[in-house]
């Protein structure tokens, strides 16, 4: 295993400092350290942070191999700075008995990238009728502890109190896309003035804030776990506040393209800019910066959604919901909160890695930590060129745009699986 001697960088924003790198962790920090054998990497102006963890990807393996493959998600993940990934259960077969969720952990410690903990399905077959094998999965390999029917919302509120008090027993969390199916039937973008102007139905807010205020009272009633993926409404947020000053224990996540992008986007009928739930307001996107700024909103989570050519470039009404994510997250909350390292460390690693129970992950490099970390350039500029994405899939919103931030470097327990901002392998 090589030793690897990272001069002059910045941890999490403070002053320059070495680390030693050695054996799967951080072994020494310091300024002036010297090793002997060590590989050096110069990383004067370069910001060190933990490395980043993904609560919401999506790796379309098994079953939609040409969409994304585990390896290939593992190394665009990898080359966005991440070092673990939670890998959603909406894939073919559906991940819904030890035997899926063990296939897809298997999978990801074979690429050996990042670490994949698979999400299992609250639902057979995200079928929204009767619970999954729950417990099977905690038990198995993979020891499942999040899950979710992302794609899909748990909609009966009985199997949600079911749910919720089942995974009770090992502290699991269940993780719902807040979407009432009966206000969102047909719904092709966010419901308001541009859907108007432009014929086409609407996805209304209420719609989410409406499930969201549901599942914190049902967690509050049974004492469970909620998380809720991808928020994206002002009123959801304010749901929240409320639920969180009562001490309910409820997280939530905010993707990069809800922090970025508006319905305005949909004059285009790209659909490249079509995604479940939809793009917002500019009000929206004010309160979600503001609310992730404050905790309300606890995480980043991608969504990192890849699709093949012919689910997304076709008519918008035909093409498939969700962008790519993974390799763009970090400069887009970068252009969002500006540096301000310390809040995106808690935001993007700390705090999905406490959240998933990943051991090892969210850890600020210091001195017998594991060395799970990224290396950043603050400085630099990128267009973003969709033929250049690690991803097996094209579909970025971001597809040409001038973006702050580009990644150096990302080590997985000592071994780089990124550097000069190549993938290794
Ligand atoms: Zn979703």
């Amino acid at each position: 295993m090589t030793t690897y001697l990272i001069k002059g960088v910045s941890v999490v924003g403070g002053a320059p400092t070495d680390l030693l790198v050695r054996d799967g962790v951080v072994a020494e920090t310091g300024r002036g350290l010297d090793a002997p054998g060590a590989t050096v990497l110069d990383a004067d102006g370069l910001v060190a942070l933990p490395g980043l963890v993904d609560l919401h990807t999506h790796l379309r393996e098994p079953g939609r191999e040409d969409a994304e493959t585990v390896e290939t998600g593992s190394r665009a993940a990898a080359l966005g700075g991440y070092t673990a990934v939670c890998a959603m259960a909406n894939t073919s077969p559906v991940a819904d008995t030890a035997g899926v969720v063990e296939q897809v952990w298997r999978l990801g410690r074979e690429a050996g990238l990042v670490d994949v903990q698979p999400i299992g399905a609250v639902t057979v077959g995200l079928a929204g009728e009767r619970l999954a094998e729950l417990g099977a999965m905690a038990d198995s390999a993979a020891r499942v502890r999040i899950f979710s029917d992302d794609g899909h919302c748990v909609a009966d509120p009985k199997l949600m109190r079911r749910a919720l008090e089942y995974v009770k027993a090992f502290d699991g969390i269940i993780a719902q896309h807040a979407e009432e199916p009966r206000l969102t039937e047909g719904a092709q973008m966010h419901e308001g003035e541009v859907a108007t102007r432009l014929g086409l139905t609407g996805w209304p807010a209420v719609a989410e804030e409406a499930i969201i205020a549901r599942d914190v009272l049902l967690t509050e009633h049974v004492g469970g776990r909620l998380h809720v993926c991808h928020v994206s409404t002002a009123g959801s947020v304010e749901v929240l506040r409320q639920a969180k000053a009562r001490g309910v224990r409820v997280t939530a996540e905010v993707t990069p393209h809800h922090l970025l992008l508006t319905d305005a986007r949909a004059e285009t009928y790209d659909p490249v800019y079509k995604v479940n739930p939809p793009l917002r307001t500019a009000t929206d996107i004010a309160a979600l910066r503001a609310a992730l700024v404050e905790g309300v909103i606890d995480i980043v989570a991608t969504d990192h959604a890849p699709h093949a050519v012919e689910d997304k470039e076709c008519e918008w009404a035909y093409a498939r919901p969700g962008m790519l994510g993974l390799e763009t997250a970090l400069s887009i909350v970068l252009e969002v909160l500006g540096p301000e390292w310390d809040l995106i460390a808690e935001r993007m690693s700390r705090t999905p890695a406490r959240i998933a129970g990943l051991d090892g992950h969210g850890l600020d490099p210091a001195a017998g930590v594991p060395a799970n970390l990224t290396l950043v350039d603050p400085a630099a500029r990128r267009v973003i060129e969709p033929a250049d994405l690690a991803s097996r899939s094209r579909n970025t919103p971001y597809a040409r745009m001038t973006l702050p931030g580009r990644i150096v470097a990302t080590f997985l327990r000592g071994e780089p699986t990124v550097l000069d901002g190549k993938a290794v392998k």
